[in-house]
């Protein structure tokens, strides 16, 4: 029984690797000294795989941004706006397609199947001639063999699920395109088999979605070219995240090894193992230890499911491995001071995992004693987790007793309630906003550092606050904005932010999980039952609107966005855990509106991030969701006017339930997906006042006016003037002063300039 990884996380346990990313943009470090930094990074990595123990490494899973655009790149299917002529990509126009260019928008993000990963969409069309610019995999097969010594497992994604996350042609080019890059898949497969590969991992995550069958026809078709381009090499076909929609159809595929998931759809994949069993012929990868969760595995659990998969597919052909890719979760355990020894004793980080991942093949390989030191640890770990009581807090499960029979209802429907808002606000059509968050500077994050630090006392770190406060409010006056934030500068992360002031949540310091490109965040853990404990947002809400005629949004992150941007115990349902979040932001609002703040944004930028990946699950999760949002939002006067955001996600199929989060205006990435959303409105009627974002934040480029006006324009094509805002795609916090204030100058003219047109 051999041990296997999927992927290893790229940040580094200092964050090496975006730190020297991001002083490779800044141009403080040559080309050359950024690729030997990486390569330094990327070889240590495989090394501490081998040390924890693992067989079977992958290798060409680390990426200077993102493994989808490495394999565009790597078939150079550069998008014409980047005018690249062919040959080598440069790293200019590789990061130029992932963070746009002076002239030219970036590509799609977009979010990674049910995670907060997010990849950069490739731009297929009939136009593009692909060819193999660069063997990736095969390079760092190469790389690790010569350097280390180490025969990896090159990992690259599968042909299919790479055309179907692309972005640019309809689902009749789909054929044509995959004759397109199947022959380059294959000289890729040759290559590595020339070099000696004897496994290769090919990511097909999209095969745990719902598919229609025919398509496991195509699948086959692709695989059996691949399979007889390099007979010699060993195909691993990966999937994880949910079971495969076709277990039968899936093993029938003529690879070498398929790998299942056998956490997050534990039940699914054992009962097919059992009902239909595993071919002979073919090595089974058991995804057993949770890649995307931080708790410890309960080994004695793990070691009768490896039981009952073995009395299916014997021990000699079955692999252990975590269940999906680790760059989900932050690296080790070790770093972390602060956490109680409790929680830290029942957590497990990637390396952790993978430590987890050699027991058991150890332990089923008859190498080590069962119910050793390191397995009494697990299991005692487990149980004094289990009878802690700070996990458990009788008060808030009665609340939760109470919710039961609410509908969670506004108190008069939305037509109602928006004649009401109208008397009150008085804003002009077309009115513009902003998502929540301006410029994190350099000075904002040291004042937070002098206040940990204890170099500044609490009073003295407020202090700045305000001042900070009190510049943007006057910013924003003299932009001509007119419905103004306060521009969350107190705050960290919009999720940590909220789980420090909220009971049941603990925090890493080092628990860094990468977000998009160089982007990390930490999660926070939420670990017993959720409570309010003390106003969290009030004082800078109230302390902005003290300084402005103009109405300021009350700004707070919605319960499923805090949910799924979190490590979640796993004792729990989620759906519970959500909705104790939900009350105790409920209990915020409330505090706010009694406060006079009248406009409150709930952002839930990750609603749809807990999708499951099945159709015939989404409308259970969707439900559920949104009652969520409900119950914060529901409790509230007619007059005070709810708002929401979301972004970086396809909403286009989902606009139907979002309107059941009954918000009165909902603010919606729009640019950075390239308007894609825009036509859903000429069928869909929504009926509320929306935004859909005028203009990319993720990029440092300025929009102009006519181009901001064009966009407004081709919305009110699909919506009525009545209820659209301005606005740009998502918060600023990322944007330096200078480009946020220009950007939103044009922004303001643009809506002026559209209102005359009118
Ligand atoms: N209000 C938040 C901000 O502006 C929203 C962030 C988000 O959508 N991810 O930063
Ligand atoms: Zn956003």
């Amino acid at each position: 029984m051999k041990s296997s990884n999927l992927g290893y996380p790229r940040i580094g346990e200092k964050r090496e690797w975006k730190k020297t990313l991001e002083s490779f943009w800044a141009g403080q470090i040559e080309e050359t000294d950024f690729l030997a930094i990486m390569e330094s990074i990327r070889l240590a990595h495989i090394r501490k795989q081998k040390e924890i123990g693992i067989d079977l490494i992958p290798v060409g899973d680390f990426t200077f941004y993102d493994h989808m655009l490495d394999t565009a790149v790597m078939f150079g299917l550069v998008p014409e706006r980047f005018h690249h002529t062919g040959g080598e990509v440069p790293l200019s126009v590789y990061f130029s397609m992932a963070r746009g260019s002076k002239d030219a928008p970036a590509c799609e993000m977009t979010k990674w199947f049910n995670t907060n990963y997010h990849y950069i969409a490739p731009e297929l069309n009939s136009r593009l001639r692909p060819r193999l610019i660069e063997n990736k995999p095969l390079k760092a097969f190469q790389e690790a063999k010569a350097k280390l010594g180490i025969k990896g497992k090159p990992v690259l994604i599968g042909p299919y699920t790479f055309i179907k996350l692309s972005k640019g042609f309809d689902s009749k080019q789909l054929p044509a395109l995959i004759l397109l890059l199947l022959p380059l898949y294959e000289q890729v497969l040759q290559e590595l088999e020339k070099e000696g590969a004897e496994w290769v991992q090919i990511d097909e995550p999209i095969l745990v979605t719902s598919l229609a069958k025919e398509e496991m026809a195509t699948i086959a078709f692709i695989y059996q070219k691949l399979n007889k381009a390099a007979p010699r090499l060993n195909i691993m076909l990966q999937t994880y995240f949910e079971a495969a929609e076709w277990y039968e159809e899936l093993i029938e595929l003529p690879v070498q090894g398929i790998g299942l998931d056998f956490t997050c759809s534990l039940e699914e994949n054992s009962e097919n193992i059992l009902k239909f069993g595993f071919p002979s012929d073919k090595i089974l990868a058991a995804g057993m230890i949770d890649g995307r969760n931080i708790w410890r595995a309960d080994l004695a659990e793990k070691r009768k499911l490896i039981e009952t998969i073995a009395a299916v597919v014997p021990e000699d052909r079955l692999w252990l491995q975590p269940s999906s890719s680790l760059i989900h979760l932050p690296i080790t355990i070790k770093n972390e001071i602060n956490l109680s020894p409790l929680l830290k004793h029942s957590l497990a980080f990637a390396d952790e995992k993978l430590e987890e991942i050699v027991y058991l093949a150890k332990l089923f390989r008859g190498e080590i004693d069962q119910e050793d030191r390191y397995y009494q640890d697990n299991q005692q770990a487990l149980r004094l987790l289990k009878n802690d009581a700070s996990r458990y807090n009788h008060h808030v499960q009665k609340e939760q007793e109470k919710l039961k029979n609410e509908r969670a209802e506004r108190k008069s429907p939305y037509l109602v309630r928006k004649k009401r808002q109208k008397e009150v606000w008085e804003l002009p059509i077309l009115p513009t906003t902003t998502i929540g968050s301006f410029s994190q500077t350099a000075e904002v994050r040291k004042a937070r550092q002098k206040l940990k630090k204890g170099e500044w006392i609490q009073p003295q770190y407020e202090q700045f606050i305000q001042q900070e406060i009190r510049k943007w409010i006057a910013i924003q006056e003299e932009i001509g904005l007119d419905v103004l934030v306060h521009g969350e500068f107190e705050r960290t992360d919009m999720v940590e932010f909220f789980g420090e002031k909220l009971g049941g949540f603990a925090f890493t310091e080092n628990g860094w999980v990468q977000s998009y490109g160089s982007r990390c965040f930490r999660p926070p853990i939420i670990y017993g039952d959720v409570e309010f404990l003390q106003p969290m947002t009030v004082k800078e809400s109230v302390y902005a609107q003290s300084l402005t005629s103009k109405p300021v949004k009350g700004m707070l992150t919605g319960p499923v966005t805090i949910l799924n941007w979190s490590f979640v115990r796993d004792d729990r349902p989620r759906q519970e855990v959500a909705e104790q979040i939900a009350l105790a932001l409920r209990k915020e609002v409330e505090i706010l509106e009694a406060a006079g703040i009248s406009m409150i944004q709930v952002d839930e930028p990750a609603l749809l991030e807990g999708l499951p990946l099945k159709e015939e699950k989404k409308q259970e999760y969707l439900e559920w969701a949104v009652r969520m949002f409900r119950i914060v939002t529901s409790t509230v006067e007619d007059t005070t006017q709810i708002h929401t955001h979301m972004c970086y996600c396809d909403f286009s199929a989902y606009m139907h339930d979002i309107s059941k989060m009954d918000a009165d205006v909902i603010s919606i990435e729009t640019s950075r997906s390239h308007g894609e959303i825009i036509p859903v409105f000429e069928k869909e009627t929504y009926d509320k006042g929306i935004g859909l974002g005028v203009y990319d934040i993720h990029s440092p480029r300025v929009p102009s006016v006519e181009e901001i006006a064009a966009i407004i324009e081709q919305s009110l094509q699909v919506l009525d003037v009545e209820q659209f805002w301005i606005n740009p795609d998502c918060g600023l916090k990322t944007r330096g002063e200078e480009e946020t204030i220009a950007s939103l100058k044009n922004m303001v003219a643009a809506a002026r300039l559209v209102r005359k047109r009118l």
